[in-house]
């Protein structure tokens, strides 16, 4: 395996070439690489190119270069202020000590936590297309009850990206056709016979930022994560809510759900179910219903469906309460 750093003239091409990999922090990558179950042919580090800033754009919203930390990221004045939930988010993730090293970009693009993903002794479609899925009729606690196909029923585990869904996100690329924006909504695939293709991204196409929309006035945002114990874990079910309420009334929101789906999941169903309506516990409880009304339990994650409802509710009576 070769490793390229971006100033080296062979670099794109490198980049460029089937099976190559960029590196940020490598808090994914490398632990992959460590268990065989990511073998790139060339990894290219992008530690060196100028993506590590964040800035306020000219309408008001923010702009992420891709190398912007986590940490950095959580604790930005602007964003602890105007975009709390994808604070909240972040720090909600990994440890203290990961967060310095995960960049933006890396954490659009984490790869899941299916315990049978990460252990080559075991099929995975989405390792290995055409192997099979052991999740479907295995150990599948944590596994989705949205988005899933016959072919894989693995989650995506980013909370970040969660908290980004709700912000209405933008990812920005570069690649070899050029420049392109692309809504986080329609960023990530589901499954379905391909879990192998997880993003619309194409080979050795770059992320360089994200930018995020102004927040309307009077919006309020909250991030809450339910999982096994306290620190350092994946969500069970997560929820992030964007909210703004006028005179008792859901004016606008933005729903997003983590731990259930296989992709950051938007809700576009809840938020049509509580748009206009009174900001109370029985519209809440009307969204959250929406929300989880495609939901197909597996045989051991069938909790997941109340909790995440639970979730939603309370992220939404959070952001509601004066
Ligand atoms: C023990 C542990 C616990 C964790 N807990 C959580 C948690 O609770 N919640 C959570 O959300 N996450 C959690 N994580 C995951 C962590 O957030 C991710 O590993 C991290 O965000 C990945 O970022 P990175 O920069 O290290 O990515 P890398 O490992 O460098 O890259 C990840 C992938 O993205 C690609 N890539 C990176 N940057 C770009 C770019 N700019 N353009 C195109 N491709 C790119 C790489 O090629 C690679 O495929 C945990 C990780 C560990 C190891």
């Amino acid at each position: 395996m070769q490793v390229f750093r971006f100033t080296q003239a062979k670099t794109v091409d490198a980049a460029l070439e089937p099976g190559g990999r960029f590196v940020a922090g490598g808090t994914t990558l490398i632990d992959l690489m460590k268990l065989d179950v990511e073998t790139p042919k060339s990894v290219v580090d992008i530690n060196l190119l100028p993506l590590d800033s964040v800035e306020t754009t000219a309408d008001g919203g923010l702009k992420i270069g891709a190398l912007v930390r986590n940490s950095d990221l959580a604790n930005h004045a602007d964003v602890k202020a105007r975009y709390a939930v994808l604070s909240e988010a972040l720090l909600s993730g990994a440890s203290p000590q990961l967060r310095n090293m995960a960049t933006t970009g890396g954490n659009l693009l984490q790869r899941t936590r299916c315990y049978y993903f990460r252990d080559t002794n075991y099929a995975c479609n989405k390792r290995q297309p055409g192997s099979g899925c052991s999740a479907i009729d295995g150990f599948n606690r944590i596994h989705a009850v949205l988005g899933g196909s016959a072919d894989c029923v693995a989650t995506n585990p980013s909370d970040m990206a969660v908290a980004m869904m709700a912000l209405e996100a933008t990812v920005h690329t570069q690649g070899a056709k050029g420049e392109r924006a692309v809504a986080l909504d329609e960023f990530y695939l589901v499954p379905g016979s391909t879990p192998d293709k997880e993003t619309v991204l194409v080979p050795g196409e770059l992320i360089t930022y994200v930018t995020l929309p102004k927040p309307a006035d009077g919006t309020k945002s909250y991030y809450l994560k339910l999982r096994d114990r306290a620190q350092y874990e994946f969500a069970l079910a997560s929820a992030a809510v964007v909210t703004q309420v006028e005179d008792r009334r859901v004016r606008r929101v933005r729903i997003a759900m983590g731990g259930v789906g296989t992709k950051p999941w938007r809700s576009k169903e809840a938020e049509a179910e509580l748009e206009g309506k009174t900001a109370d516990e029985r519209n809440f409880r009307r969204a959250a219903d929406a929300a989880m009304r495609d939901a197909k339990p597996l045989k051991y994650n069938g909790f997941k469906i109340e909790l995440a409802k639970k979730a939603l509710v309370r992220a939404l009576t959070v952001t509601t309460t004066a």
